[in-house]
């Protein structure tokens, strides 16, 4: 669904254009009901404008899961595999020296996930 008042069309850094729409956002497993997001229609990325950011935010908040740590990692080529470094506090935090297996899953296109 298109929304009234339709701002100009806001570029993508992929080369695609944003599009407005009333999306059901979930976030991190907690649905956040139907907001305003900004979608762009070539690599699908979606963005929250402000106001949703904060119906997001406060969702969040009551879950318990707003404020999660996030930490930049590297993605390391070697051959047709890539590898991770972790951060040395998640390590000493989850004690991941003494974790011998895990399981990988997708989160969409943007997220992975690793269970531990
Ligand atoms: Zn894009």
């Amino acid at each position: 669904m298109k929304l009234k008042n339709q701002p100009a069309k806001i570029p993508c850094p992929c080369g695609g254009f944003i599009e407005w729409k009333k999306e059901r956002v979930t976030q991190d497993g907690i649905d956040c009901g139907i907001l305003d997001v900004e979608i762009c229609t070539k690599c699908f990325t979606q963005y929250l404008p402000e106001e949703s950011m904060l119906v997001v935010e406060d969702k969040l908040k009551k879950a318990g899961l707003w404020g999660v740590e996030r930490k930049e990692i590297k993605f390391w080529k070697t051959g047709n595999s890539v590898m991770i470094r972790l951060p040395t506090r998640i390590v000493k935090k989850l004690n991941l020296t003494s974790v011998q297996k895990g399981y990988l899953h997708e989160e969409g296109n943007h997220k992975l996930v690793i269970e531990i």
